[in-house]
């Protein structure tokens, strides 16, 4: 068997050790019996399940007790239109920061709902950049502040959250999801979708301080109401068994290999190879200015689409995949997550090198 190295943006790698553990339990789940993919998720042995993933997510991100844990559906994008629907209930005024399509979508949903005023962005330089934010331009009534924190498809990261008072921090941390620690009790809730850094597809997880529900509109739908899941424990309806089955062994993964401080000492150093090699290299360069780099997603171009179309197709036959980048950027994007191995990195600029060798 030979595995690639996956870059995709997500749905992306998992470590292998965790799809060993789900194969060799696949038949026959702890003496069930029975697969987790066909249990009932109101059984005890499937509670089981659902209560340590939570757990576990709690310790590991070091969650508050004044925090509520969802394990939802619909995808991160689904959140664009339940955070205006559930929180844009006081002033009915937000702020967002657009950083990019994914912030620009939640706020052009959030416009439905009420008053919300983009308060920042960096569209002027293709999202290159964190813009610098100045305070007398937050709404101080405002019922939320809204960033996008990891930029997946520009490849740009807060380094410094937004101070934003008494006004709840919202952030979308789709793409930096236990990649390092995150003080969770700055924000009035972070969410993501699963699919990038901490399960398959199917799975949102959202983190929501408790004193924030019981505010959505009346016309709120059911499935979007946070205080309906909360107080269901996310057992409304049948939640995505499987996937949250998996993102326990992911967590349990994460665990045993040290927690996020470790994690993030992964994470910065495979990072430091790439970007290291780019600020060298005479071929390829990374898009993002220094200071905002992310250490998940490292957008880079050559000069030459041609070189860039035949640097992706090489790379692909040698077992690096998924190389290319969003199309608003072009060139290549490289996304490191959690489950990609060192080596993985070292390959992909190993065969960088060569590339640039062979084509200079
Ligand atoms: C991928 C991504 C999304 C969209 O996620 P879906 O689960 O596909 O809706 C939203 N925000 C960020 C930051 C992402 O990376």
């Amino acid at each position: 068997m030979s595995r690639v190295y996956n870059f995709s943006a997500g749905p992306s790698m998992l470590p292998e050790e965790v799809l060993k553990k789900a194969a060799a339990e696949m038949l026959d789940y702890e003496g069930s019996g029975q697969s987790v993919m066909e249990m009932s998720h109101r059984s005890k042995v499937y509670d089981s399940i659902i209560k340590s993933a939570e757990s576990l997510l709690r310790e590991l991100m070091n969650i508050p007790d004044n925090y509520k844990v969802l394990f939802l559906q619909g995808g991160a994008s689904t959140q664009f239109a339940a955070i205006p629907l559930n929180f844009l209930n006081g002033s009915g005024k937000a702020d967002y920061v657009i950083t990019g399509q994914w912030a620009k979508k939640a706020f052009a949903e959030a416009q439905k709902y009420g008053e919300v005023k983009a308060v920042a962005s960096s569209a002027d330089k293709t999202f290159s950049y964190i813009p610098k934010l100045n305070k007398a331009d937050f709404t101080p009534d405002a019922d939320y502040f809204y960033i996008c924190m990891n930029n997946t498809i520009y490849g740009t990261v807060y380094h410094e959250l937004p101070d934003t008072g008494d006004v709840p921090l919202i952030a979308d941390i789709s793409s930096c999801f236990l990649s390092e620690p995150l003080d969770v009790s700055k924000f009035g809730m972070v969410y993501g979708g699963a699919q990038k850094n901490v399960a398959p597809a199917g799975l949102t997880i959202c983190i929501i301080r408790e004193d924030l529900l019981g505010k959505a509109r009346d016309i709120t739908p059911t499935m979007l109401n946070y205080q309906i899941h909360a107080d269901n424990n996310s057992l409304y309806n049948t939640p995505p068994c499987y996937t949250i089955y998996i993102c326990k062994l992911v967590l349990e993964w994460l665990k045993e290999n040290g927690g996020l401080e470790a994690m993030k000492e992964r994470n910065v150093k495979k990072a430091k190879l790439l970007y290291d090699f780019l600020d060298n290299s005479k071929m390829f360069r990374g898009t993002v200015v220094p200071e905002d780099r992310s250490l998940m997603n490292v957008p880079f171009v050559t000069d030459s689409d041609e070189l860039n179309a035949k640097f992706v197709k090489e790379a692909e036959a040698a077992g690096l995949i998924n190389l290319k980048g969003h199309r608003t950027v072009g060139g290549m994007r490289a996304s490191i997550y959690n489950a990609m191995p060192y080596e993985g990195v070292q390959k992909l600029v190993d065969f960088m090198a060569e590339f640039e060798k062979a084509n200079s």
